[in-house]
């Protein structure tokens, strides 16, 4: 059994006290709920004050992105030591904006995933076509691109820590979603990569997160497919009340 796992990324928004009234709000809210994985992955500024809250609750904290590097001299950047040492539990890598506007690739998505593994940091690893790739038929060979060359040289072992996202970047932030059976065939697409790179255990456990306007109306259609295993969930994970509702959509 795959333990659902929906995530919020907060991406480039809230601010320090922002960050602990959501934080504050989401936690008062799901506190009794166990059945689901809650993440939420605020900017690096607010992760020490967002992870006072939710210490030792069922709430979990990840970061956006990392560098590969353990330290030394790259100004901006941020290592899997200071995050594990913040207390990160997952972290977000190669989401579509870090793909689009920072140079991200899959050779920079496994360095990071790798740096995170041996942290004990599990990687939310972001794949999927853009609109372009869609039209011209070629959303099978992106996914197959990115799943194959992000994860390249992982162990079975390293695989029952990582999650994968699968986010269509033509259903984010656009409030167009992927349908249930669209959302259906990458996630088992992607299942039946990992059991040709892996084996068929670590395909059947591994967890596939759905990401892309994910929204209180249209989680429990996403969440009954059989192979979507939780969301990654962008502009409804900024306030408590759609979150909230996400996550309760899943039960
Ligand atoms: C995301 O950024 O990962 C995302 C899925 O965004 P949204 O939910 O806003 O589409």
């Amino acid at each position: 059994m795959r333990r659902v796992i929906i995530a919020g990324n907060w991406k480039m928004n809230k601010n320090i006290s922002e960050s602990i009234d959501l934080a504050n709000a989401i936690k008062r809210s799901l506190y009794n709920v166990e059945e689901v994985e809650i993440v939420v992955c605020p900017p690096f500024t607010s992760l020490s004050d967002v992870n006072e809250i939710v210490l030792e609750s069922n709430i979990k904290l990840g970061a956006q992105d990392v560098y590969w590097e353990k330290e030394g001299a790259f100004t901006g950047e941020v290592s899997s030591p200071m995050l594990k040492n913040v207390g990160c539990e997952y972290c977000i890598v190669g989401h579509s904006e870090r793909r689009q506007f920072f140079g991200e690739t899959n050779e920079t998505v496994n360095k990071k995933a790798k740096a995170l593994l041996k942290e004990g940091i599990m990687p939310i690893v972001c794949v999927g076509e853009k609109l372009e790739d869609r039209k011209a038929n070629k959303t099978f060979d992106v996914i197959k691109d990115h799943v194959t060359n992000s994860l390249a040289g992982l162990t079975k072992e390293d695989m029952r820590k990582v999650v994968i996202a699968y986010e269509p970047v033509w259903a984010i932030g656009t409030g167009v979603n992927a349908t249930k059976e669209q959302a259906q065939e990458a996630h088992k697409y992607i299942r039946a990569l990992l059991k040709d790179m892996f084996d068929g255990t670590v395909a059947e456990s591994a967890r596939i997160q759905y990401g892309g306007s994910v929204k209180p109306d249209n989680i429990k259609e996403l969440i009954s497919q059989e192979d979507v295993d939780g969301a990654l969930v962008g502009g409804a994970s900024l306030k408590a009340d759609p979150f909230v509702q996400i996550v309760r959509g899943c039960l």
